[in-house]
């Protein structure tokens, strides 16, 4: 009887997926790479909405309530919603600062973090740097390395089948960030404008620059004298694109556009920004096409 309970145990023990909850889509994406048959993944926020602005909904305390492990962006990507969301939530298990809980900004590599004190008085969205590191591909393959480590740590009983799920992500990221970067390559030194700073990583790596934004500061709406201003130092850089992501109305764009000749182009930002986007190597696919295609 002890022998088989025990049996009943080890057995439940191995087969148990662990419950792991998101706060976007492209973290659900990494995750699903990376966890495969032995998690179950689920995300707060859609990847067709803006990731600093979610509703929070009771539905998703329920998921946190249930997960075994959050993975979130940080940066104060979250901070207008996760927090009194796990708060809601009542799962020590996945409180800030426990296991169950993994910021991936810890292990990415970052741009425009500001030297010296955080200043939170400029009132933008950025005040650690920009948190939109998902779009380097570089720094998918540290998320994934990350959320392999942290699958191992919780559910070491199929440590086996987490490496071989990264070797096979690293492995097709690899030969994808070849193609990428061939297809890319005509266009280094060309200039751009972002509406928000969202493609400032996918920008740098593939050295495009970025001249200015429709935004004066992130998460600050357009204003009329901005506008000139970007319009004027747009014209004279030659900028070619202003990038609009889907939750921002292209139409503020378009006195820039005008004023500069560049063409306003819908970009997606997240797994989920277009159904045809499902993985995170379709997210850089997307963009390439739509910049190189
Ligand atoms: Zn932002």
């Amino acid at each position: 009887m002890t022998l088989l309970l025990s049996l009943i145990v080890a057995s439940g023990e191995a087969n148990a997926t662990v419950n792991i909850v998101t706060s976007t889509q492209d973290l659900a994406a990494l995750a699903t790479a990376v966890g495969g048959s032995d998690v179950k993944v689920d995300y707060i926020a859609r990847g067709d909405l803006d990731p600093h602005f979610v509703d929070a909904k009771p539905s998703y305390m329920v998921k946190l309530a249930q997960a075994d492990l959050v993975l979130a962006v940080g940066m104060e990507m979250e901070v207008g919603w996760m927090p009194s969301l796990l708060t809601g939530a009542r799962n020590p298990k996945v409180a800030q600062g426990s296991a169950g809980y993994l910021d991936l900004s810890s292990t990415v590599k970052k741009i425009e973090v500001p030297s010296g004190s955080i200043d939170r008085s400029r009132g933008d969205l950025h005040p650690e740097g920009n948190p939109h590191y998902w779009l380097d591909p570089e720094n998918g393959r540290l998320m994934a390395r990350a959320i392999a480590a942290k699958l191992t740590a919780l559910d070491s009983a199929h440590s086996a089948d987490y490496a071989k799920n990264l070797a096979t992500f690293e492995s097709t990221l690899t030969t994808k960030e070849a193609g990428w970067a061939a297809k890319m390559a005509p266009l280094k030194g060309s200039n751009v404008i972002g509406y928000h700073s969202t493609f400032n990583y996918f920008c740098h790596v593939y050295g495009m620059n970025v001249i200015g934004f429709v935004e004066p500061k992130p998460g600050i709406p357009p204003t009329p004298a901005h506008t000139l201003e970007i319009g004027q130092a747009g014209k004279a850089a030659g900028v070619k694109w202003i990038f609009v992501e889907p939750y921002k109305d292209p139409k503020d764009a378009g006195p820039i556009a005008s004023m500069t000749g560049a063409k306003v182009l819908a970009m997606p930002t997240s797994v989920g920004a277009e159904t045809t986007i499902k993985t995170y190597f379709d997210l850089f696919d997307a963009l390439v096409s739509r910049v190189a295609g």
